[in-house]
């Protein structure tokens, strides 16, 4: 085969550009996301040496070798893992197939357009970009790599230029080694950025990569003087060199050392070594069980949240291992959904090494352990909130929506999970526009007051733009504010908090029952009958877009709005579902749209001189019904169903 050459994807390009160009100064953990791809190829092979035993010969050992030449100005990192075939180095290597590196690079262009804090070193932490961190470092990469089981090997190569090739080549045992053809500058430095130094490497790995379970192996020149037979050294004999073989890692299980032997920082480094994290963790939890069910718990919260978090291509999972010996990378059915944000491992000697990853993952022992470790993060985290607000406020504002997703996904559960959760809530709150939680505003809202109000938009902005926000305002009601798409629907769920009741300000009835507002209600019942006909005659002409037309209670200057049914979803409700649909709503889960008019605006008095002088049929009635209703919609960041008719309204209106 002849050698074949490819050319990355554009998003490729622009990350492979993001390296060379150096976005980021810790250049030295290239050396760590190589190993721990090397690791992982042993894991996939040991794996698969599982089910088929010809892949591995009796009594051969798995390593990771690190080879430097200073000569050469290379730096290559072996391992004798699963391999790869050509097929899989076009498909994992020159593409990125990962969805989330466009977002990443969206997310890079966002924070320099607004000059965010967010540094790119931050979201590549977020984003972990694995082997191409290679190119931080390098001219050139070569992977010369052959699969386990099969007999042809292949050579790849990039210059980092856009393009790369791919051509046969000659290998002896399975695996792949990452030759990296050193920048100059990390080669003969004297500092500690030359990675062809065997010091160096050895202070790398014990830094970053300590705990791999393969040995991480480098080999060292050594002068000896010879010996004699009884092992004393010939005296004046020249020194004759030798290679020595060293273990670079020590190997030894971070979670089997007592907690007091271990330092913040080690339990740092494992979970940035282990897990792919740039960032120091946000929480660490190291829990040794021993009685009828023995296990040791290494689990923490990361600093971020991955971008693609709530995204189907989000594997969630704990690692368990059964005496050390590793079983399974990412056991989904360990921790609650809710809990998917967590990383790290569960290592018991109760877990069964030789029965499916299937049944394990269903297993009684599991179950008992998840429940305890739930529990346990769970009060960590009220502990949290009740003594250290400000990190559990960063806690929230990377997580809030995971508890959120739980409360609605418990709704069917039964097992109180929602009482659990709902005072982990926390929300923007009308009053300082600082996070709120369901009890500080329970406690702190007058006895008048009977429910819990909440208001729903895009952001803080654009909810305290709702013209039906005006009121409570004026009222000195506070009202929590609801930003996610998942917070109605977890609302729902709740129905109430500790005796009472939520109330969206965009939906039916605001139940205030102070005396000034049962006034406007009387003022109302008034007006509606001074004027006739004219509410049902706006209902007739705007037919089945609304279920009725009222006067407003609740709007101060603002003309129109539109709210939904007390029962039932709201409009922000039905737009999820429907975007979820692609195709509208389905008809059971549209909301019941009431459009209210403000009898005090100065429209209401041209709706009745209009009405009064050509009734329902009236051309100009009919056409400011319509206008009416649009801009109720737009209110609430809907599109009308027909903008041109919309703009043909509006602009005859605007030529009079
Ligand atoms: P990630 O490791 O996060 O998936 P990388 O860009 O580091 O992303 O690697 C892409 C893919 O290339 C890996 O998922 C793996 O399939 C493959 N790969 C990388 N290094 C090796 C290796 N040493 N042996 C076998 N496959 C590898």
């Amino acid at each position: 085969m002849a050698k074949e050459t490819f050319e990355f994807q554009a998003q490729t390009r622009e990350l492979l550009g993001l390296m060379i160009n150096s976005i980021y100064t810790n250049k030295e953990i290239f050396l760590r996301e190589l190993i721990s791809n090397a690791s992982d190829a042993i894991d996939k092979l040991h794996f698969a040496s599982l089910t088929n035993r010809d892949l591995v010969a009796d009594g051969e050992d798995y390593e990771i070798y690190l080879k430097p030449d200073k000569e050469n100005k290379t730096l290559t990192v072996s391992d004798n893992g699963i391999g790869m075939n050509r097929d899989e180095l076009v498909e994992n290597i020159g593409t990125i197939a990962k969805s989330g590196t466009k977002a990443f690079l969206e997310q890079i262009k966002k924070a320099k357009e607004d000059n965010a804090d967010l540094s790119e070193k931050e979201l590549i932490g977020q984003f972990g970009v694995g082997f191409y961190a290679a190119f931080m470092v390098a001219k050139s990469v070569v992977i010369v790599t052959k699969k386990a089981g099969e007999q042809q090997a292949y050579r790849w190569e990039s210059t980092a230029d856009g393009n790369y090739t791919i051509e046969e080549a000659e290998k002896d045992g399975r695996g792949t080694d990452i030759v990296i053809y050193l920048k100059d500058e990390f080669v003969g430095s004297d500092g500690d950025q030359d990675f062809t130094d065997n010091y160096n490497l050895k202070t790398l790995v014990k830094k970053y990569s300590d705990y791999v379970r393969y040995p991480i192996k480098l080999d060292y020149e050594v002068e000896e003087t010879p010996k004699d037979e009884e092992g004393k050294e010939i005296e004046g004999a020249e020194k004759i060199k030798r290679i020595d073989t060293r273990t670079l890692n020590s190997m030894k299980p971070l979670w089997t050392k007592n907690k007091s032997e271990i330092t913040e920082e080690e339990y740092n480094e494992f979970f940035k070594s282990q897990f792919h994290e740039w960032e120091n963790p946000m929480e660490i939890f190291h829990t040794k069980i021993e009685g009828a069910l023995e296990y040791t718990a290494l689990l923490a919260i990361p600093a971020k949240a991955p971008f693609n978090l709530y995204h189907s291509d989000y594997e969630p999972g704990i690692a368990l291992y059964s005496r050390h010996v590793f079983i399974m990378d990412k056991c989904k059915d360990l921790l609650p959904d809710y809990l998917r944000f967590m990383k790290g491992l569960v290592d018991s000697p109760d877990l069964q090494l030789n029965i499916s990853r299937e049944l394990l993952q269903q297993s009684r022992e599991l179950k008992t352990i998840g429940k305890a470790l739930e529990k346990d993060i769970l009060k960590s985290l009220e502990r949290k909130l009740k003594n250290k607000r400000e990190d559990y406020e960063k806690f929230w504002n990377e997580y809030g929506k995971s508890i959120k997703f739980g409360i609605y996904n418990a709704r069917f559960s039964g097992e109180g999970l929602t009482d659990k959760l709902k005072d982990l809530l926390l929300y923007v709150s009308s009053k300082e526009g600082k996070l709120v939680s369901l009890k500080e505003y329970t406690e702190r809202m007058p006895e008048s007051q009977t429910d819990i109000y909440y208001a729903s938009a895009k952001d803080k902005e654009a909810v305290e733009k709702l013209p039906q926000m005006e009121l409570l305002k004026e009222k000195g009601i506070e009202v929590l504010y609801m930003f996610d798409q998942v917070d109605e629907f977890a609302i729902e769920a709740l129905h109430e908090y500790n005796g009472k009741h939520f109330r969206s300000v965009s939906k039916g009835d605001l139940n205030l029952s102070d005396a000034e507002s049962e006034q406007v209600k009387k003022d109302n019942e008034e007006i509606a009958k001074e004027s006739g006909d004219l509410m049902k005659d706006i209902k007739e002409v705007l037919g089945a877009k609304v279920s009725e037309v009222k006067l407003s209670s609740r709007l101060k200057s603002g003309a129109v709005c539109l709210v939904a049914a007390e029962e039932g979803p709201s409009l922000a409700m039905e737009q999820t579902f429907a975007a979820m649909e692609g195709n509208g709503a389905p008809n059971f889960f549209k909301a019941q749209r009431i459009l209210e008019i403000n009898p005090h605006h100065d429209l209401f008095n041209r709706l009745k001189s209009l009405h009064a002088a050509g009734g329902k049929d009236g051309e100009d009635f009919k056409d400011y019904c319509d206008l009416l209703y649009t801009q109720a919609l737009l209110l609430e960041g809907i599109m009308p169903d027909d903008p041109a008719d919309f703009a043909a309204k509006l602009a005859k209106l605007m030529a009079r």
